[in-house]
């Protein structure tokens, strides 16, 4: 395997750079889907680096950031459920809901504990037989199969305090929503590194086919970026949109089929509501019939009421691509990363944080 050095080569990422000046002729949009490339793009100035006719937005791709209000809603009345231990990964804490987050129910007694993998929480719950323990379970397909793996774990050790607020999220349905939408235009896509070294690059195929959009798997790293960019842009030069893969050290078309059998075994798929997009058909998963004891929904049914959105935020519009953080009114001057006002500020990978972190369009 090559060093990562070599991914962040000043001369290779330069001569990737000319490449994509000398290739670039007609203005292109190109829509980075996932937030780990959100930082990356702004954490080494690419936008600044792109001729003036490549413009880069933003999608959808952060799991924190798009999980839906009731869902977060949800999660807080778990939380405050007696005899509970909510498990979550951390950036989740300080995700506002309509009324309050984690976080705050935490410090009113609620016990919530953040876990770095969904074993933490299955031993959690192995040591506390007492106590309902709920592992908040949002992810997209990067994530999932370790869900999926803590269900079969739990099944295997009698451990049947443990369930899975299932919150779980699969990316080319909601891509394919964005698209079927129509309100942002795209000549290509920099599809998820992650994720595709899940589910492989065929998932996306439906994309150049039927919408006749370039797509390309990047990595993370300078020149893995700019490499899939200058692959992006030879494609619509040429007007033959395909899907590529710019980051063959992870991906392959078929992606990692031990972990893809591992969520069908354990989920079917169901309708996911995604924050700022809405219902997406089968774009969530639920535990098959045969898990249901550890669907934390079925066991601990709670009703939060109704929903509202942070006053003032567009974090709706900001995941659809429609805005830019630097359009909202709150941005910088109520709403910033210790003051975080809605989810794509809070999540270190949400367009908002992004922005506030490290200078928005015009580099500042
Ligand atoms: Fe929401 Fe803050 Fe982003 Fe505005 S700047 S869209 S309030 S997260």
């Amino acid at each position: 395997m090559k060093l990562v050095d070599e991914f962040r080569d000043v001369r290779l990422a330069r001569s990737l750079t000319e490449r994509i000046r000398q290739r670039s002729v007609r203005a292109a949009r190109l829509m980075e889907f996932c937030g780990s490339h959100t930082v990356a793009i702004f954490k080494h100035g690419i936008r600044q680096l792109l001729p003036p006719g490549v413009e880069m937005m933003s999608g959808p791709g952060c799991p924190v950031c798009v999980t839906d209000n009731a869902d977060i809603d949800k999660a807080i009345a778990l939380a405050g459920l007696p005899d509970v231990i909510l498990c979550s990964f951390g950036d989740m804490l300080k995700v506002p809901g309509s009324n309050s987050s984690l976080q705050q129910a935490k410090a009113e007694g609620a016990d919530v504990r953040i876990v770095y993998s969904t074993m933490d929480a299955l031993e959690i719950a192995r040591r506390n037989p007492e106590k309902g323990v709920i592992f908040l379970g949002v992810g997209f397909e990067t994530t999932i199969p370790t869900i999926a793996a803590s269900v079969l774990a739990a099944e295997a050790g009698a451990i049947d305090n443990y369930h899975v607020f299932s919150l779980g999220k699969l990316c080319p349905p909601v891509m394919k929503a964005l698209l079927d939408a129509g309100e942002v235009k795209i000549d290509g896509i920099i599809c998820p590194g992650h994720v595709s070294a899940i589910i492989g690059s065929r998932p996306y195929e439906f994309i150049p086919r039927d919408y006749g959009i370039a797509c390309v798997v990047s990595g993370f790293e300078p020149v893995d970026i700019l490499l899939a960019v200058d692959m992006l842009i030879a494609q619509i030069e040429a007007g033959l949109p395909a899907v590529e893969i710019a980051y063959r050290r992870g991906v392959t078309p078929e992606g990692n089929q031990r972990a893809q059998q591992l969520m069908e075994q354990v989920f079917d798929r169901c309708p996911a509501r995604w924050r700022g997009v809405g219902q997406v058909p089968q774009s969530g998963l639920r535990l098959k019939e045969k898990y249901r004891r550890f669907n934390a929904e079925l066991a601990f049914p709670v009703e939060p009421g109704p929903t509202r959105e942070p006053k003032g935020c567009r974090c709706g519009e900001v995941l659809r691509g429609v805005a830019k953080p630097t359009d909202c009114q709150l941005f910088r001057s109520v709403c910033t990363p210790e003051r975080p006002v809605g989810p794509c500020m809070v999540s270190y990978e949400g367009a908002c944080s992004s922005y506030y972190l490290y200078g928005d369009d015009s580099g500042e």
